[in-house]
């Protein structure tokens, strides 16, 4: 944060898109600026009542610092604030979604497809799940019982019947229990999980596919936090590799631009393999503006009003580190994701800790389980560790798994694997997504171990 190179550069661009505007009349705006200057003082202070966020040492949730050049790409677009609902309210700005989006599509290798920015993943699955309903009105939507919560939640907004499918010991969904429901006939759409919110485990993508030319149903592919690792096929680990190249067959992809992809809050993205889903959308306000023949965004998006901010700071990151395999944008996802490898070979090798069966983290989330007698004295003790930690400035986060994912598991069980209340244990989780993450894990893994040592002694 001391050497932040934003406000110089920001200071730069600023002049260049003033003189842009150089043949309009002055004016003038009354403010104040030594009261301005009260309140962000008092701002300032305000905030720093916040996890550091910023910093290596913040690995707990999915939090990750917009870059520095999304950040100034932004605040030189609150210049002008455009509203990506239609041209007339950003020009310039709809023009860059359109190309920000082409090239997160092109990610997937889709170049036929109709897509837009959202406010959140949430909006987007909203979106996506919106569309399958009217293609398929009065069918169900499946998805894993470690799908993101809200899609329950937004198929009760659009009156479709949500069902949750069991989930295997490691958190993907399971194919027999999913093929079960299959064959009841009324399953319209399946959520596809890449990448899921706890633990960051992918679901089969590839299996889910091969059901689905034998019982035909939708696909929408939740990939809000995980998606950007398609660009680094060569870090993942069998089954996950196979998920994500099969992605460009989905029917619907959400992904989080503000999750993984350097952005500021208010950046989802929605996409859909067909575009003639667009004639849904077709809608007559009044007062829509049509200074344009092409179509504008807000004739493909529930939403009419949107940030052209968040496009600006989309496109200019995507300037700066294309999406491309091998580029500096996927050399930082990998740089995260070996973290989260040696973060959980370290815990393999701790007998202080239990890791999740067999295999290590399929992205860049890693869950353990301090070992206690019981899952009583288990999650006391990692409600203890987690507050150590952050006394030590290391901040994790708690998540509550099944007991049963702790155990090695001789095929799959559904019974036992079913999430139920009782069966919770409260474990460890860091989300190591960023590319600092790599160089501070020596200083993450003393911070943890010291925090151990004085909770549990030894
Ligand atoms: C975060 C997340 C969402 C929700 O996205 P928001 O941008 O927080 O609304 C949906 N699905 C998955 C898998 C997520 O990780």
């Amino acid at each position: 944060m001391l050497q932040d190179p934003v406000p110089g550069l920001l200071s730069r661009a600023t002049e260049l898109l003033e003189a842009e505007f150089t043949s309009l009349p002055p004016f003038e705006t009354a403010v104040d600026p030594g009261a301005m200057a009260q309140v962000l003082e008092a701002t300032a202070h305000r905030l720093g009542d916040n996890y550091p966020y910023f910093h290596p040492l913040y690995a707990g949730q999915m939090l990750k610092p917009p870059h520095p050049v999304a950040r100034a790409a932004y605040a030189l677009a609150m210049n002008l604030n455009p509203n990506n609902h239609a041209r007339d309210g950003g020009r310039a700005s709809s023009e860059m979604e359109i190309e920000a989006v082409q090239g997160i599509a092109g990610m997937f290798g889709w170049t036929e497809f109709l897509g837009h920015l959202a406010s959140s993943g949430t909006l987007a699955n909203l979106e996506a799940l919106w569309v399958a309903g009217q293609l398929a009105p009065g069918r169900r939507i499946v998805g894993s019982e470690q799908a993101h919560y809200t899609h329950k939640r937004i198929s009760a907004v659009l009156k479709l019947e949500y069902a949750n499918i069991p989930a295997d010991s490691r958190g993907h969904m399971s194919m027999e229990a999913l093929e079960t429901e299959l064959r009841r006939g009324d399953v319209g759409t399946v959520v596809v999980t890449l990448g899921t919110t706890a633990t960051g485990a992918v679901d089969p993508l590839d299996e889910v596919l091969a059901l689905k030319q034998k019982y035909g149903f939708r696909v929408h592919v939740d990939a809000a936090y995980g998606g950007y690792f398609r660009l680094i096929p060569e870090a993942l680990d069998e089954p996950a590799r196979r998920a994500y190249a099969a992605i460009d067959q989905a029917d619907s992809i959400a992904i989080d631009p503000h999750k993984h992809g350097l952005q500021p809050y208010g950046c989802g993205c929605v996409l859909f393999r067909d575009p003639a889903v667009g004639r849904f959308y077709k809608h007559d306000s009044p007062y829509t503006y049509f200074t344009s023949r092409q179509l504008h965004l807000g004739e493909i998006s529930l939403e009419c009003s949107r940030a052209g901010a968040a496009a600006v700071a989309l496109w200019a990151t995507q300037q700066l580190l294309p999406l491309t395999p091998g580029g500096e944008f996927a050399r930082g996802l990998a740089r995260g994701r070996a973290a989260a490898l040696e973060l959980d070979r370290r815990l393999r090798q701790d007998d202080r800790f239990q890791t999740l069966a067999d295999t290590p983290p399929e992205l860049d989330i890693v869950v353990w389980k301090l070992n206690a007698e019981n899952k009583e004295l288990a999650s006391e003790l990692a409600q203890r560790v987690f507050a150590a930690c952050a006394a030590r400035d290391l901040h994790l986060a708690l998540v509550e798994l099944p007991l049963t994912w702790f155990r090695p598991a001789a095929g799959f069980e559904p019974e036992l694997c079913a999430a139920n209340g009782a069966g919770l244990v409260t474990c460890l989780r860091s989300v190591l997504m960023k590319p600092e993450h790599e160089a501070w894990l020596d200083r993450i893994w003393e911070r943890l171990t010291a925090a151990c040592a004085e909770v549990m002694g030894g």
